[in-house]
């Protein structure tokens, strides 16, 4: 395309965009009335106990939250503060607590790991929230799982690219039922536990994350506008490891019912 035309294409597609907001007519005939090329599915998590569905919008995911988890990703968590990545929404697969999930086992890697992780899901948001206020936007708490190609993380992280081929692809977040905290309260402790064939592999307790879910919301609504529907995976205790089809994984927080998924 000449640059002449590429200007051209631009300008028009402004102009479609322009028209767009304004409601009135575009070039070629169309009315006013807009319509969507095709359907999307928006990610929802059921809600526990009720018909309702938490329509998700965002998820963010905490990196490195407890210290023996930190130290073994080769970090010192005394000094590092908190960073996040996100996971697209679609890659939300939902996790019936009654029986076992067929998880698939993903393209492109040799070294498949289970992560174990409570998750916030917020109903409201904002920016700047102070820690003192950022419980108020939890709704519910889920249990979850940050799957990772971690052959995949490491070598792009060790080229200082950004790992998003390790962490964030289809169905790398599967997630249980939501529970509101009007139903169960806020979950500050208790115990987090993964066992991998019925052999326990990671196990620890969630007082022993570095930051908290609210100082975690804190943090994240200086970088982000935390929205309704944002969800935060609030980071794996130590311990992590691979997973091979055939696999089983059973996981637990206190409070909330276990999950399994077998890997396929
Ligand atoms: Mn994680």
């Amino acid at each position: 395309m000449s640059e002449n035309n590429r200007r051209e294409v631009m300008k028009t597609g402004a102009a479609a965009a322009l028209g767009a907001l304004a409601g009135c007519a575009l070039p070629g005939g169309a009315n006013s009335e807009m319509k969507t090329l095709f359907p999307l599915t928006h990610a929802t998590i059921p809600v526990v106990g009720s018909n309702a569905q938490f329509p998700v919008r965002r998820i963010y995911c905490i990196g490195r939250n407890y210290a023996a988890h930190a130290r073994e990703m080769g970090s010192d968590p005394t000094r590092e503060p908190p960073f996040f990545f996100q996971k697209p929404t679609d890659a939300i697969q939902f996790v019936a607590p009654d029986s076992i999930t067929d998880h698939p086992y993903p393209t492109l890697t040799k070294n498949y790991h289970y992560e174990v992780e409570l998750v916030a899901a917020l109903h409201t948001g904002g920016r700047s929230i102070p820690i003192s206020k950022a419980l108020d936007c939890v709704y519910g708490y889920a249990l979850g799982l940050d799957m990772t190609r971690r052959d995949l993380q490491r070598g792009m992280g060790d080229q200082k690219k950004p790992w998003e081929i390790g962490k964030s692809f289809d169905r790398s977040a599967p997630i249980g039922p939501l529970h509101p905290t009007s139903q169960i309260g806020h979950i500050k402790d208790g115990a987090i536990w993964l066992k991998v064939n019925g052999t326990i592999k990671q196990t620890a307790n969630l007082n022993q994350m570095i930051w908290n879910v609210a100082e975690q919301i804190s943090q994240l609504s200086e970088a982000f506008e935390l929205m309704p529907g944002d969800i935060i995976y609030s980071g794996t205790p130590e311990n992590v490891g691979p997973v091979v089809k055939g696999d089983v994984i059973e996981c637990h927080i206190d409070k909330l019912p276990n999950l399994s998924v077998k890997i396929v």
